[in-house]
């Protein structure tokens, strides 16, 4: 399909923010969002759903809920952040859900402060800077673009603030949201050669805690019931859960037990990652997790808990018929975008298992995503900007 006239419109007005997308991207990377820092997270949520609001979107601050308590890392609960939904609903077209994480994985407390433009003038280093701040940037920046052109979209923009811990305070709100919508698109960072990510395999969160009873080592070691031996039993038991051939990981670490050595340790507890390719192999690992676990009166008892919170996201006709659509604008604006498939999880899993066809890797280029080297590709601001903007006008319009 030849760009239009109006797409041609759309793509000339972000060529010309070209020096303000730069400058929008270095004022959100020196917000430290990182570590649920609730100051910076505010202020960065504010921002997006203030020009959102010039758009005529209408606001909702969903309050999060709690996270399971025995999860690692757990978290205040008076901190939990509220995930913003932002709705432009004009009842024109396709609703498309648009959807980006404020938060990164950067501790505000580190050296790894600001965007840092290198000599060539083509990258730039900063925390957050591509996973994703340089996401949400050109999201707004695209909506700002068809708006100031006069193209109607129906769009909503969710934004949470817990996506790389694993979006347990939003997940709710972006299930509910993929349920009224017809387009999914996030904006997690493209792939190391710009590829756009079509299938994903999805993660889990399980902890097994063993319970024995104490005793001291000297004096009565033959009524002590050793939690930690219960554990290591049980993890001898996961290093057989993995299947590497078919997708099927499970990593456990850290682990925690017994207080001193002349003490028999009455609680040790592993804390561990899953990964499957399809819900198969999810249901399979959580069977055999699950098979860990004693009656509650056994001694030594073992608990198991389980949350395999980003199901996989397989090709489907959906996404691929998105998928296909994507590229189509790429090419017709001169780009490529080859497709990949990706071990790594988002909040695209949850999207699409709720059954709103979704791709993810929408936003800029770069690399060294969760290090303190992250880097962006500064040419992919616009480039990226422009495919957003024409893919939501053709998917708008049921193209
Ligand atoms: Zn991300």
């Amino acid at each position: 399909m030849p760009v239009s006239g109006v797409e041609r419109e759309v793509c000339a007005w972000i060529e010309g923010r070209r020096d303000r997308l730069l400058d929008d991207l270095r004022l959100h990377v020196g917000l430290p969002t990182g570590f649920n820092n609730t100051k910076a997270l505010d202020e960065t949520r504010d921002r997006f759903t203030s020009r959102l609001a010039d758009l005529g979107a209408q606001t909702e601050l969903l309050p999060g809920d709690p996270k399971p308590a025995w999860l690692l890392g757990k978290q205040i609960d008076d901190r939990i952040p509220p995930t913003a939904v932002c709705r432009r609903n004009l009842g024109t077209g396709k609703r498309i859900l648009i959807a980006g994480h404020l938060d990164t994985v950067h501790d505000p407390a580190g050296n790894f402060r600001e965007l840092t433009i290198a000599p060539d003038n083509k990258t730039a280093t900063g925390p957050g800077c591509v996973d994703m701040k340089g996401g949400l940037v050109i999201a707004a920046c695209a909506l700002e673009a068809l708006h100031a052109c006069n193209v109607e979209a129906d769009w909503t923009f969710l934004l949470n603030s817990d996506e790389e811990t694993g979006s347990y305070h939003s997940n709710r709100h972006i299930e509910e949201e993929s349920k009224k919508h017809d387009w999914g698109l996030a904006l997690e960072p493209a792939l190391p050669g710009g590829e756009l990510a079509v299938e994903r395999g999805g993660s889990g969160q399980f902890m097994i805690e063993c319970r024995g009873k104490a005793a001291h080592v000297g004096r009565d070691f033959g009524s002590g019931v050793s939690a930690v031996y219960a554990l290591g039993g049980c993890l001898v038991g996961c290093s057989g859960f993995s299947d590497v051939a078919r997708g099927l990981a499970v990593n456990v670490g850290p682990i925690e037990g017994g207080a001193a050595t002349n003490a028999v340790p009455d609680r040790a507890v592993g804390w561990g990652n899953v990964r499957y390719r399809d819900a198969a192999g999810a249901d399979e690992l959580w069977e055999k997790l699950g098979s860990l676990a004693t009656d509650r009166d056994a001694m030594p008892r073992v608990v198991v808990e389980r949350s395999f919170n980003r199901p996989a996201k397989p090709m489907t006709s959906g996404t691929e018929r998105l998928a296909l659509a994507a590229r189509r604008v790429a090419e017709d604006l001169g780009q490529v975008l080859p497709f990949a498939s990706t071990g790594g999880v988002c909040d695209g899993n949850i999207m699409q298992h709720a059954g709103l066809p979704t791709i993810d890797t929408l936003g800029v280029r770069g690399g060294n995503l969760h290090r303190p080297d992250e880097w962006i590709e500064l040419a992919s601001l616009v480039e990226r900007c422009q495919l957003l903007a024409v893919l939501i006008a053709r998917l708008s319009r049921g193209a």
